[in-house]
């Protein structure tokens, strides 16, 4: 019995781990490689195992980095079935969907232009039709229930707190009467954030798999965080311009409205009109109404009192391109909630051609902006950047919030290792170099045995010390 770490394995993306128990194969999460071109081509290279050989799959939840190959691997041969939360299976309809189309699009853009080269034309990395099959096995699973899934295998999937679905998975494995325990964290939310509840803590495993995004960082306090964010509503009232928010559609484009909605008066948020100019982010917004049960105590009391925590009077959602285009014309008091979250692609754009040069205006950058992304330039302080062949000038004011990240900040790792009993051994992935060594020496310094599996890296299970 063993695990083999085929994806996240010192870097962030493309969650892949293989685990074999007897005669059975189990992935847990099939995620997507997000990054630089070069990268990204790697998610067009075969699976270092027969697809056709895996019997199941857990997802822990829906961001693409685990989720985004499922369709690939279902057009590779894949039959079985993929277990996660039902919220989570709500989001991937939503969100492979959407993948499928980008790669549908992308290729038709790479094809006019070979076709002009006389190319080779190139496929889209799955279609539609592919991602709708791979959301057919998907098969609900509910919090704290246990369920054998294969013959020696049984998983439980706990509340991860990191985004509506999301899941720490507790897998128990029998092979010729030996027993072992695995508790994979899959990414870990950060605690006191709003709508969903903290982390659930685990106290047994023989091995724990753990995230390490933010390894090497701690967060500012929420409290802290939220003066920031008012404050800067306070001066964009007096500069009289627009507020820009490029957002990721699932998870953060509803906190943004939540936090919206709760600071409605000290923000003074009635004077402005809200866009959410992402149909992405209306779909999942709609899908986490849909999951009331599973909002932390505060956001079901405020639900109770006041009713769906992601509407308000002065709120817009702009579905089509047209309703999106009229959001152009206003010059002051709106605040546009926009995909993507790192600017490359999506209608935030356009919002910038319209405003980034106006120094009345304001851009709150909420989320991580990786290397290389318009984002990330805005964040570094550019003073233009470039907009289909268009030099923009950037007077807005820029603002960075990194206190509303939806993983746990460095204590918030420690602390929910911390919770097991008899300190098992720690496997760290889903981190760059810089954040994992950080975070092994802190876990080395109460007494943890760290591991950091290279790609490809096999644990044998059975050694393992019970
Ligand atoms: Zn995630």
């Amino acid at each position: 019995m063993e695990i083999q770490f085929l994806g996240a394995a010192r870097e962030v993306t493309g969650s892949c781990h293989l685990v074999r128990c007897g005669n059975h194969r189990l992935l847990v999460d099939c995620g997507l490689i997000q990054g630089a071109p070069a990268d990204e081509a790697r998610n067009r290279a075969p699976f270092p195992f027969n697809p056709g050989e895996i019997d199941a799959v857990v997802l822990t939840h829906a961001h693409l980095d685990h989720s985004g190959r499922l369709p690939l691997l279902v057009k590779a041969g894949f039959r079985g079935p993929i277990y996660t939360h039902r919220a989570t299976l709500d989001l991937c309809r939503i969100m492979l969907k959407d993948a499928a189309v980008l790669n549908e699009k992308d290729a038709e853009h790479e094809n006019r232009r070979r076709l002009r080269q006389g190319k080779r034309l190139v496929e889209p990395l799955y279609s539609r039709a592919d991602a709708e099959k791979a959301v057919r096995q998907f098969q609900p699973l509910e919090y704290t229930a246990e369920r054998q899934i294969l013959p020696g295998m049984r998983v439980r999937l706990l509340d991860a707190g990191h985004i509506l679905g999301s899941a720490i998975v507790e897998l128990w494995l029998e092979e010729e009467g030996q027993q072992r325990k695995l508790v994979l964290s899959g990414d870990l939310g950060h605690a006191g954030a709003p709508i969903l509840r903290n982390p659930e803590m685990v106290r047994e495993a023989d091995l724990v798999v753990l995230e390490s995004t933010y390894g090497d960082r701690e967060h500012r306090s929420w409290d802290a965080t939220l003066a920031e964010v008012g404050e800067v509503f306070h001066q964009a009232r007096r500069d009289e311009g627009n507020i820009l928010i490029p957002a990721f559609a699932v998870g953060r484009s509803q906190e943004l409205l939540y936090f919206l909605k709760r600071h409605r008066k000290e923000w003074g948020i009635d004077q402005w009109t809200i866009f959410l100019d992402s149909p992405m982010a209306i779909e999942a917004t709609e899908v986490y109404a849909k999951h009331w049960k599973l909002f932390d105590s505060e956001t079901t009391q405020r639900r109770k009192k006041d009713g769906d925590p992601f509407s308000a009077p002065n709120l817009y959602f702009s579905r089509t391109p047209a309703q999106s285009m009229a959001i152009n014309r206003v010059r002051t008091g709106a605040i546009v909630i926009a995909g993507s979250g790192m600017c490359d692609g999506g209608r935030i754009r356009h919002h910038f051609k319209h405003n980034l040069w106006r120094e009345q205006c304001h851009v709150i950058f909420a989320g991580f902006q990786a290397s290389g992304t318009l984002g990330r330039k805005l964040v570094d302080g550019a003073k233009t950047v470039k907009l289909w062949d268009e030099n923009i000038s950037v007077a807005a004011q820029i603002h960075t919030i990194g206190g509303l990240s939806a993983h746990a900040g460095q204590s918030g790792l420690v602390d929910w290792y911390r919770n097991f009993d008899r300190r098992p051994p720690v496997a760290l992935v889903h981190g760059e170099s810089m954040p994992m060594e950080t975070l092994s020496q802190q876990l080395r310094a109460i007494k943890a045995q760290v591991l950091m599996p290279k790609p490809k890296e096999r644990i044998d299970l059975s050694s393992l010390k019970k």
